[in-house]
């Protein structure tokens, strides 16, 4: 039974009196039903005022990335168990903005999920095509490539993740794939889980999801939810993506 999640993703937004404007009315507004999650993922500094705000509440959180390594000399990076202690639901993994903007490979991605994992905190595993990509008729090799990174290293724990496909070209830029689109990717995702071992893992729409067109997209049959940029920074934007 794979039920419904909507993850708020902040990105670098936000400030402790902005969050503290934001986490408020979600946490009064959202009430919970069975089989329906709701989380979001706030940058680091944040952690500690998402769990005060949000510790007694139906929404989990989690943040934006993960270090590979468990401890050490990584400057800068912060370790799974870290975001395990400031109970951290989930991580993002691979999120496009990190694969473009900061070089992230595959077999890091992959290294980054299996580290989330080892610390008890779920990996959600970004994937996507860029438009160029999808103008070669690439997506599936794109995603299937980056996919199976995570899966071959994960092994019989790539269960345990969950996975957002996020075509770049809908990020951030108010063109969201269509209800066709979409549905045409997660069912060749849903087959390839299947492949795996891991049909029930969730799969996770993202890419300029409004309160518009969020009900279309989470009807969809292999739709289980999705990953809210832009639109997670309004509470009551955000509450309505998630009702859906
Ligand atoms: C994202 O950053 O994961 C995302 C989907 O952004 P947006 O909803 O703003 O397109």
């Amino acid at each position: 039974m794979r039920g419904k999640l909507v993850v708020g993703n902040w990105k670098m937004s936000g400030g402790l009196k902005q969050n503290a404007a934001l986490l408020e009315p979600l946490s009064t507004g959202w009430q919970a039903r069975a089989g329906r999650r709701l989380a979001v993922c706030v940058p680091f500094p944040y952690l500690a005022q998402a769990r005060d705000a949000l510790t007694r509440t139906e929404i989990a959180w989690g943040a934006q990335d993960v270090s590979a390594h468990p401890s050490g000399a990584y400057t800068g990076e912060v370790s799974a168990g870290m975001l395990a202690e400031f109970g951290c639901t989930f991580t993002l993994t691979g999120h496009s903005e990190r694969r473009q903007l900061h070089c992230e490979t595959d077999a890091q991605v992959a290294a980054k999920a299996a580290a989330a994992l080892d610390a008890g905190v779920t990996a959600i595993v970004c994937i996507g095509e860029t438009l160029a990509e999808r103008d070669a008729e690439q997506t599936e090799a794109v995603i299937g490539r980056q996919f199976d990174a995570v899966a071959v290293a994960l092994g019989s724990r790539f269960a345990q993740v969950v996975v957002a496909y996020e075509p770049v070209w809908a990020i951030g830029t108010g063109r969201t794939a269509s209800p066709e689109q979409a549905q045409a990717v997660h069912a060749f995702l849903r087959r390839r889980l299947a492949s795996v071992g891991a049909a029930d893992v969730m799969l996770l729409y993202g890419g300029s999801v409004k309160a518009l067109n969020a009900a279309a997209l989470f009807a969809l049959p292999d739709v289980d939810g999705g990953l809210i940029g832009g639109a997670s920074l309004d509470a009551n934007e955000f509450l309505a993506i998630a009702r859906a």
